[in-house]
Parts: structure tokens; C-alpha cells; sequence
């Protein structure tokens, strides 16, 4: 090599090494004066480099401390805190960023270190050369004091939150240029009453009432002076107005200033305030008012010394007439008086004797009075006198004095008044009042004047007419006491009486109460009074009794109603009329048309007959009831009494009804109340028959189903024949008006089972007629019982008589006493049978009775005396024609005729072909029975 190329080199490197000395410098002064914490470690783990910040940070008293011996691999300390770990990550090449916080003060830090808490920004990472791990760098920024900073902040904010939200106080938070509302507590959505959200949405002027200019210069203001305080008025949300103190202080919010309101209600102070000002007020002027008074003393203590003038000027001029008497005399008098007096000047009176001029009919008073003032001082009020006029006419005067000591004297100051006008009105009024007092008592009616309340003032002495109460009574009570009820008591007060009624004068009617509570109809005659100022004083009431006047149209209006009923029942009776007389005409004009025909079987015609006979009847019968109802109510009826019987009258009626119940299967029982010899009565037979035969019609008619009982008995020596049923029975309220004429209960009923209407009817006017009355006792669905009341008059001197009648023995014809014996299982049959045979007189008679075939043959084996038989075919245990074979084979001659109830041809035949003598057809004629006896017994004679 050159010694030039040498050099050269060497040169070059010397160049070289300096300028790796210089770098070296450089780099070793740029990590010793970093403003972070360095330290290098080496690949091993050793501690290679520590600049002076990280010896400051750490504490290190010197540089040296632990370089070169501290392993962060090994070091207790760094294993603790795991920074092997760290270490062990970089060395693999990771870059390490983190916040950590170094606790120095851990028992394995060994180093001569600080011993606290520090919070490092660390940054971690490897050194490498050739792409291998030289060395593990950390970097250590100490940011202890900026996060205790932040977290202190922090805190601070969540306490101002709290502070913030949970306030008692309204606050709000709001922008200064928006004025826009940013932020709000809960205190505020009360105080409002918006919600947060509506809140946020609003701006201050929304809530403030003052006009924006001055609510911007407000805000300006408030932004230059950082707190203040104010007072608005705010509206809230029901847009009431409330006066508001309001704190305000600038507050970072958002990192941007904006304005913190706290708002306090202050309208309740506002408003003491306001009452302390007006009481203060109020003092204030009460003691001006006290100034003012005290001023109007001093005023009034002027007045009073000048009045003394002014009321010497009002005696001598004042209207009534005054005199100062002293010693009995006058010693003044005032211009009125002189001119009472009738003089001209006061000397014509001064030094007179007051008694001069007086009546002498009031000296006694005068003097009495005159005493009383001079000598005992003693007032007299008002009191009446005559005083004589100058000119000697007498004038009525009032007189009052006071003890007045005039000049030195004693005497009197004496009012004196003219009142003759007054006198002279007052008579007036007297009479007046005498006058409308007599026309007051004279009135018919009952009258009362009532203050507004309604107190009676004045009663007339029509009250006690009629009311009953005394006119004095009646004062001071209200008119209550006059009406049947509080009702009427209102109405009329409504109507005219009270303030607000409508009218001042009006006549009603009403509802009276006299003073023993009777109620009566009454009509008023109302009207108020007024006095002359119009003002409403009290009403007049004139009452009267209109009970007549109601009864009359309620007479009237009961008429009006009957006659539209007899009205109605007419109609009803002529369309009722004209089918019951049609009924039995159509029978009549129907079948005695059909016997014209020439063709028809003889049994046919008989039925026809039969028909036409019925219906003629049927109608008979309603011509009868007409008839009689008319006859009736014309009074011509007249009542045909004779002796009767009334068990034999009432067997009669039974043995026809009897019959007729059998067809329509009910029973019908008989109960006689006396016997025989006791049931003599006197009586109308015709209309008896007539009354109970309808009542016995009727219990057929309207009773379907069970029996009908008849009978009587003696009951207050009356007769009382009844007649029950278990029928359809008859309403209670329609028991009066069934025995009104043509009145049915029930219209369809009765048209089923025809009739009038007429029976009850003419049945009660018999029987008033007879001396007595029907009532009844029915109800609906259970029967009905019909009770005829009759007098039980008896024929005391007919006994004789009498026991002949009972023991039907009717004269004879010829001496003969003939036996007959009747077969009849009917009871009702054989009393018939019998009753036929009391009323005839022809022959004489024993009757004996078998109530079967069986029987009848027994007899005629065991009596010989019988005569004749008369056998009724139908019969139990042995029938007629059995019975007749076996008698007649014994007693062939003995008379027997069959009774039955075939009434045909071939039935006769067929009695005679069995034996029989004769035959007859029930129901049994009379006259057809005797005959038949008569013929057969004349053939036995
Ligand atoms: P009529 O011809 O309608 O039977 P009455 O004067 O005899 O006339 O009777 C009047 C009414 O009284 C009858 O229509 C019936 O409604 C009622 N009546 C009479 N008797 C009886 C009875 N025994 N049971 C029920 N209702 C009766």
C-alpha cells in the first residue's frame, strides 16, 4: 500500500471515528435530555442505560443505581409487577403502548427508589441489529398528576350533576346567542310544567315575559358581569304568571360557556310584600285620617260655641209653638206661639197666667204638670190638652215641657203642637177603621191580611164559620194551619202568595183544614198588597168552603154516569132481549113449520110438540119476567099472603129441581131447618116459589161441576131459606150490581146459558116486597150461596088446621081408607108421590113405601090391606116388571100400574105384557095419577 493511500485511509478513518465520537455525542445527549423517562436493557435483561428523566421520575439518588445489576427478568420487583413478561413480548419484537400504574412503594421494590404510586404513559419496544433483538427500550412519560386531574374532574361533574339535577331550586341551563334552553332539572319540569323534552325544545323567551330586546340585553349584560341576579316574571305552562328570582352564573357546559339559571318562586313573597306595603299604607292614612279628626274637634268646639247663637234663633223661629212659663206666668214665647195664642205681639202674654189659657176641663192636668216642672224639676212628656184661643175658640194642642231656669226663676220650656188637624184625621181614620172592620166581620168567607211571610195580621170572623178557629187565635201564626197539607200549603204560595209567585190576584182552589182537622174543598181569592212606595207588604186571602159546590157536581157528575149506564144496560138488554126471544121463536116457527109435513113418524111430531112447547115457554117465561119488572116498577105488585108450609113448599121446589139436576148429573140436597109442625108460616107462595125457584135456576146454571144444597133456618125470628152452590161463583165487587136490572157479570157467560139479566132483579124487589132481602156470599171459582131473609110469621090459631095439613088427610069422598103401596127407589120420587097425594082431596089414603122389587114383594106377602100398587120399573136388586110377575102370582087381583120414565108405546106394552094393570110416564101428572087410581079402585070397590 501507498504511504499516500495509507495516510489517506487513515485520515478517513480518523474522519470516520470522529465524526461516530460526534454521533455517539449526540445521540448519548439527545436520550440523557429527553423529556421522557429512557431505559435500554440489554438482550440479557439487564439494565443498560437510564437517562437522567427517568432518574428523576423513578427517584434514583444517582445515575449508577442499579445499571448493569438490575435484571428486569430476575428483579423480585419487575416479576411482581409481571414486566418480565413485557420485556419477553418486546424482545419478540412487539411495540408496547400502555398506561400503567408503577406501585413503588411494593415491599419487593429493593431499589433506592421513590416509594409512591405513579401513573406512566409506557412505551415498549425492541432495538434490533440485523434483524435480531439488541435491546428492549421503555419509554416513561409520568402522567400521575394530569389523570388524578381528570378523575378529580370528573368527579366534580358527576357531584355538580347531582348538585345540578337533583335541586330543589328550578335550573336551567341555556345558550347565550340561541338563548336556545339546553339542559334542565326536574325541579324546573315541576315548576313549568313542561316535560324535559318540551323544555328542550324551547328558548328563554318561552318562558321569560320580558319583550326579547330587553331579554337580549339582559343576557349581554349577565355574559359581561359572570353572575348576577334578577327578578322576572315567568309563565308557565298553564300560562298562570309567577314572579321568579333568578341566580345566574356562566358554567363550561359542553366545553362552551353557556349560562346556569337557578329560579326561585318568589310571587308568595312578592305578594306579603305587597300586603306589608298596602297595611303600611293603610296606617299610614288611618293616621291621617286622626289628624283629621283631631282637626274637626278643634272645628267642632267652634261650632258649638257658635250654635248657642243659632239655637236661640231656631226657638223663636222653629214651626212649633214654645213658651218659657216661670212662677205660672209667661215669661217667653216664640213667634209660632204667639201666633197659636192668637195675639199679636208677646207682651199681650208675657206676665199672664198660663192657666188662663187653658180649657177649663184641662186645669186639673195643667196644674199637676205645672208643679211637677217648677217645684220637683221633673220632665212631662207629651200630653193633650184644649187651650182657648185669644179670639175664645178652643184649639187641640200636645203639650211637653222641660224644667228651665230662666233668669234666676224656676219654670218650665213647654213645647206646644197644634193637633187638630190631626184630631180631626184620627176621628176620621176611627170611623174608617170601624167601617172596614164591620164590612170585615160581615163577610161570609173567612178573610186574613198576612205579612209577606205569611203571618196572619187580621182575621175576620168568617174564620170561625169557616174554620172554627176564633179571629184572635189566628194571629201571628202562619196560614199554614188552614190548608189539608204542606202541598196545597206551597202551591198556593207558589201561585200567588210568596215574593216570586206569578200573579197578584188569582182565585184557585184548593184543599181546607178546619180546626178539628176536618179537610174540606176550598177556593181563595188571593191578592198582594202593596204599600205606597209599591213595595209588596203582605197579601189578602179570602177562603171559602166550596165542599157544597162539590158535592153538587160530584152529584151531578154520579148522575151523568148512572144515566150512561141505565143507557148502556138498556142496549145491552135489547140485543140480549132480541136473542133470547129469538131463541125460543126460532124453535117455535122451525118445528111447527116441520109438523106441517105429513110425512113424519108420530114420534117425530111428539119430539117437535115437545120442541114447540119448550121454546113457547122458554118464552112465556121472558113475557112473565118483562111483565113482571115492569108491574114491579110501577108498583102495582101486590102480595097475596096465605098460609103455607115451607117444608112441603120447599119439597115441591126440590122434586122439580130435582130433576132437572139428575140430566145435568149434580146433586142437589135439601135440609129443612124445622119440623113439620113449626114450619107453618104466612107468606106470598107465588112469589116465594118465584124468588127461590130462580135462585135454584141460577145455582143450575152457573155451576159445572159438584152439588147444590138448599134449605133454611130460623135466625132473629126471620127465615132464612138459602140456596148453595160450587159453581162459578161471583166477584165480591160484583155482588151489588148482579140484582140491578139486566146486569150480568160476565156477558158470555150467561149468553151461554141465556137469561136477562132479570132474575136477581125481580127476585130482590119480591122479596123486599115479602118484608125482607137476598144477600149473598161468593167469591170467584168457589160458589156461591144466595140467602132469602124473610119475617117468620106464624098462624098461631091454625094449629088445628095445621096438624090436619101435615097429616094430609083431605076429606072424604067415601069412607074408604085405601092402602097404596109405591115401589120407588128414588127418595125424591116417593115424596113427590106422597106430596101428590096430600094435595088431593078424593080419597083417603095410607101410603107405604119399598124402596126396591124385593122389598114390594115382602110387603104384599105380609100385609093384606093393600089396595093398589105402583110399581117403578127400574130398580135395584129386584127390577118392576120381576117384582109385578111375582105379586100378581099371589094376588092376582091386586091393582098394579108401572111407573117409568119411557114414555113410548111399546113401552106401555111392554108393562103390560109383564103383568102390569096399567101404566103412566114420569114425571108423574096429577090429574093422570088420580084418574088412574080412581078407575083401578073403583074396579077393586
Ligand atoms: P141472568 O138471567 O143473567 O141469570 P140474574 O139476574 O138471575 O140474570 O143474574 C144476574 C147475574 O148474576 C148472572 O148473569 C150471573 O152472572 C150472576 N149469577 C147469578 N146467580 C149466580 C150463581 N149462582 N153463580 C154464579 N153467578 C150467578
Amino acid at each position: 500500500m501507498e504511504k499516500n493511500a495509507l495516510t489517506n485511509k487513515i485520515t478517513e478513518l480518523e474522519a470516520q471515528v470522529a465524526e461516530l465520537k460526534q454521533a455517539n455525542f449526540l445521540y448519548r445527549s439527545i436520550i440523557e435530555d429527553l423529556p421522557f423517562g429512557i431505559q435500554i436493557f440489554d438482550k440479557e435483561g439487564y439494565s443498560f442505560k437510564v437517562n437522567s428523566k427517568q432518574k428523576q421520575l423513578l427517584g434514583l439518588p444517582d445515575k449508577e443505581e442499579g445499571i448493569g445489576r438490575f435484571n428486569v427478568l430476575s428483579d423480585p420487583y419487575t416479576v411482581a409487577l409481571e414486566l418480565d413478561k413485557i420485556y419477553k413480548k418486546a424482545y419478540k419484537g412487539e411495540r408496547i403502548e400502555r398506561q400503567y400504574e408503577y406501585n413503588l412503594a411494593l415491599k419487593e421494590n429493593r431499589w433506592n427508589t421513590k416509594k409512591e404510586k405513579r401513573v406512566f404513559n409506557e412505551t415498549i419496544f425492541p432495538i434490533k441489529q440485523k434483524n435480531k433483538t439488541e435491546f428492549v427500550v421503555s419509554v416513561l412519560n409520568d402522567v400521575t398528576e394530569e389523570t388524578r386531574r381528570i378523575r378529580e374532574l370528573a368527579e366534580s361533574e358527576e357531584r355538580f350533576r347531582n348538585i345540578y339535577y337533583n335541586n330543589l331550586a328550578a335550573m336551567l341551563i341555556v345558550e347565550p346567542e340561541t338563548r336556545k334552553i339546553v339542559e334542565v332539572n326536574h325541579a324546573a319540569e315541576n315548576f313549568y310544567g313542561y316535560t324535559k323534552s318540551q323544555l328542550l325544545t324551547m328558548k328563554i323567551e318561552n318562558l321569560n315575559t320580558l319583550p326579547l330586546a330587553e331579554l337580549q340585553n339582559e343576557m349581554v349584560k349577565d355574559g359581561e358581569q359572570g353572575q348576577t341576579y334578577s327578578q322576572f316574571k315567568h309563565k308557565l305552562s298553564d300560562g298562570q304568571i309567577r314572579e321568579v328570582e333568578v341566580y345566574s352564573s356562566k358554567i363550561l357546559f359542553n366545553n362552551k360557556m353557556h349560562f346556569c339559571s337557578l329560579i326561585h318562586n318568589i310571587t308568595e313573597r312578592k305578594l306579603f310584600e305587597k300586603q306589608l306595603q298596602e297595611q303600611t299604607q293603610e296606617y299610614y292614612s288611618l293616621f291621617e285620617e286622626y289628624k283629621a279628626q283631631n282637626e274637626q274637634l278643634l272645628e267642632a268646639k267652634q261650632k258649638i260655641e257658635d250654635s248657642e247663637k243659632h239655637l236661640r234663633l231656631l226657638v223663636e223661629y222653629a214651626p212649633d209653638a214654645i213658651f218659657i212659663q216661670t212662677g205660672w206666668k209667661f215669661s217667653y214665647i216664640n213667634k209660632s206661639g204667639l201666633k197659636l195664642f192668637g195675639v199679636s205681639s208677646a207682651e199681650e202674654l208675657i206676665g199672664q197666667p198660663v192657666m188662663d189659657k187653658f180649657h177649663p176641663d184641662s186645669h186639673d192636668k195643667i196644674k199637676q204638670r205645672i208643679i211637677s216642672l217648677n217645684e220637683k224639676s221633673q220632665v212631662q212628656g207629651l200630653s193633650e190638652q184644649v187651650f182657648i184661643k185669644a179670639d175664645g175658640t178652643e184649639v187641640h194642642v200636645e203639650t211637653s215641657g222641660i224644667p228651665f231656669n230662666y233668669y234666676g226663676k224656676n219654670g218650665a220650656l213647654v213645647f206646644v203642637r197644634d193637633i187638630s188637624e190631626r184630631k180631626k184625621i184620627q176621628s176620621e181614620i176611627l170611623k174608617q177603621k170601624n167601617l172596614f172592620e164591620t164590612m170585615f166581620n160581615s163577610i161570609q168567607e173567612g178573610v186574613v191580611i198576612t205579612n209577606t211571610e205569611r203571618e196572619i195580621l187580621l182575621a175576620n170572623q168568617g174564620m170561625l164559620t169557616t174554620f172554627g178557629y176564633q179571629p184572635a187565635e189566628l194571629i201571628g201564626k202562619k196560614t199554614k194551619i188552614f190548608y189539608a197539607d204542606e202541598e196545597s200549603f206551597q202551591k198556593t204560595g207558589k201561585k200567588i202568595f210568596n215574593k216570586e209567585a206569578s200573579q197578584s190576584q188569582k182565585n184557585y182552589l184548593t184543599y181546607y183544614k178546619d180546626k178539628k182537622g176536618k179537610e174540606f174543598p176550598g177556593e181563595t181569592f188571593g191578592t198582594k198588597l202593596y204599600d205606597n212606595a209599591g213595595s209588596w207588604i203582605g197579601n189578602i186571602g179570602i177562603m171559602r168552603d166550596v165542599s157544597e159546590r162539590v158535592t153538587f157536581i160530584n152529584e151531578l157528575k154520579l148522575a151523568k154516569e148512572k144515566a150512561e149506564a141505565a143507557n148502556r144496560l138498556k142496549t145491552e138488554f135489547l140485543n140480549n132481549m132480541s136473542h133470547e126471544i129469538r131463541t125460543p121463536m126460532n124453535g117455535i116457527m122451525g118445528f111447527a113449520e116441520m109438523l106441517n109435513d105429513k110425512n113424519i113418524s108420530d114420534e117425530k111430531r111428539s119430539y117437535f110438540v115437545k120442541i114447540v112447547q119448550n121454546s113457547s115457554h122458554q118464552l112465556l117465561r121472558i113475557i112473565d119476567d118483562i111483565l113482571e119488572i115492569a108491574t114491579l116498577e110501577t108498583q102495582q105488585q101486590r102480595v097475596n099472603e096465605e098460609p103455607l108450609n115451607l117444608n112441603d113448599f120447599l119439597m115441591e121446589l126440590f122434586a122439580v129441581f130435582n130433576l132437572k139436576s139428575k140430566e145435568r148429573n149434580l146433586p142437589i140436597y135439601l135440609k129443612k131447618g124445622l119440623p113439620n109442625s113449626e114450619s107453618e108460616i104466612i107468606s106470598d107462595k107465588t112469589k116465594l116459589n118465584k124468588i127461590v125457584s130462580n135462585l135454584l135456576e141460577n145455582a143450575l146454571k152457573y155451576t159445572p161441576e159438584g152439588y147444590i144444597e138448599m134449605g133454611y133456618y130460623l135466625e132473629n125470628k126471620s127465615l132464612v131459606i138459602y140456596v148453595k152452590d160450587t159453581g162459578i161463583g161471583i166477584s165480591p165487587e160484583n155482588h151489588k150490581l148482579i140484582f140491578d136490572r139486566f146486569s150480568q157479570e160476565d156477558k158470555e157467560m150467561t149468553r151461554k146459558h141465556g137469561g136477562l139479566g132479570l132474575g136477581l132483579a125481580i127476585s130482590k124487589e119480591n122479596a123486599k116486597l115479602l118484608g125482607g132481602d137476598i144477600t149473598l156470599i161468593s167469591e170467584k171459582q168457589k160458589g156461591s150461596t144466595f140467602y132469602l131473609t124473610i119475617p117468620y110469621k106464624i098462624i098461631s090459631d091454625v094449629s088445628e088446621t095445621n096438624s090436619n095439613a101435615t097429616n094430609n088427610k083431605p076429606e072424604p069422598t067415601d069412607n074408604k081408607n085405601y092402602t097404596v103401596l109405591v115401589a120407588e127407589d128414588e127418595e125424591i120420587n116417593f115424596l113427590f108421590i106422597e106430596a101428590l097425594f096430600e094435595q088431593q082431596k078424593a080419597i083417603q089414603y095410607d101410603l107405604i113405601h119399598a124402596k126396591n122389587g124385593k122389598e114390594a114383594v115382602d110387603i104384599c106377602m105380609k100385609n093384606k090391606n093393600i089396595d093398589i100398587i105402583l110399581m117403578d120399573i127400574k130398580m135395584p136388586l129386584m127390577n118392576g116388571f120381576e117384582a109385578t110377575k111375582q105379586i100378581k102370582s099371589s094376588f092376582p087381583h091386586l091393582p098394579i100400574i108401572a111407573q117409568t120414565a119411557y114414555s113410548t108405546e111399546s113401552d106401555r106394552k111392554l108393562a103390560l105384557k109383564n103383568g102390569c094393570d096399567n101404566f103412566i110416564s114420569k114425571p108423574l101428572k096429577k090429574e093422570k095419577l088420580f084418574e088412574l087410581m080412581n078407575q083401578h079402585l073403583k074396579t077393586i070397590q
